[in-house]
């Protein structure tokens, strides 16, 4: 009997020891991200050159926002057969972030892209694509705390991601137009129905293209043991802003959670607007 007692202790032991490993492991790996494969082979592409060319990229190593970035997808494409003159690339591999094929692109979309997604080359290329003139923009996925790169959190967001609520998750809210840069176009106001994302300071030295009044919607992302998750960024709530870096641009918006809002023409009619922003030199 007691054998049996010893054995059970043990294998109790065991089993503590690897839970407690199991989710220090997890903890680690969201904190620092999960282990991630590049592609560092260049594609084959021709490129018109007399055409503004748009990269899309939407590899994700984190959370993925699916449906979303499908009809991200068909949305650009209707895009180019209303502005003839672009040309578009899509892509999930990380290859195409080299000096010599992101100089034949005007945008680069991080389109609900998460996670660590590029080798340091590739990022290195990428900040040294928008310093010297480049346009790269980011859609909602792409401004959560998964990225772990200093460049582009500070280039392209301006500001550190917090959370975003969950009770509700998603809410209505007036999106209210801040600058005229990409008019004409743009509403002045409409309504989003998006999971907003809270950020933990207003972005720094960014011009806002659109906000929403942060009192008006029920910032908690409270849940468990995770607490004092229910502060906003205050009654200014900015969801889509742009900056001037080096001798380039970024553009960000928060929205885009889900497919609904790609059939928001005033979303989609942001979205063009910046694209056309970012290729205007
Ligand atoms: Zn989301």
């Amino acid at each position: 009997m007691r054998k049996f007692f010893k054995i059970l202790g043990w294998t109790l032991l065991a089993f503590v020891v690897l839970l407690f490993a199991a989710g220090s492991l997890f903890i680690y790996k969201v904190k620092n991200g999960f282990p991630v494969s590049y592609e560092t082979e260049k594609p084959s592409i021709s490129i018109p050159a007399d055409k503004p060319a748009i990269l899309l990229f939407s590899k994700t190593t984190g959370f993925r926002h699916e449906e979303s970035i499908d009809a991200s997808s068909l949305v650009l494409r209707s895009l180019c057969h209303k502005n003839p003159s672009w040309y578009l690339y899509e892509t999930e591999a990380g290859g195409i972030f080299n000096p010599e094929q992101l100089a034949q692109f005007e945008v680069v979309i991080f389109d609900n892209s998460t996670g660590r997604v590029l080798d340091d080359a590739q990022q290195a290329s990428l900040e040294k694509y928008v310093e010297n003139g480049g346009t790269l923009m980011g859609i909602h996925g792409a401004g959560d705390d998964s990225h772990h790169w200093d460049w582009y959190e500070k280039n392209l967001l301006g500001a550190k991601f917090s959370h975003h609520p969950l009770n509700p998750q998603f809410q209505k809210a007036q999106v209210s137009l801040q600058d005229t840069t990409f008019s004409p176009g743009l509403s002045t106001t409409f309504e989003g129905n998006d999971e907003w994302y809270v950020f933990l300071n207003q972005p720094k030295d960014a011009t806002i293209v659109y906000s929403i009044d942060g009192d008006k919607i029920l910032p908690s992302g409270n849940m468990l043991w995770m607490k004092d998750k229910n502060f906003g960024m205050g009654k200014n709530h900015p969801v889509a802003w742009y900056k001037m870096v080096g001798k380039g641009k970024t553009f960000y918006t928060s929205m885009g959670h889900s497919k609904e809002v790609w059939a928001n023409p005033d979303f989609v009619s942001l979205i063009e607007g910046a694209i056309k922003w970012g290729y205007k030199k």
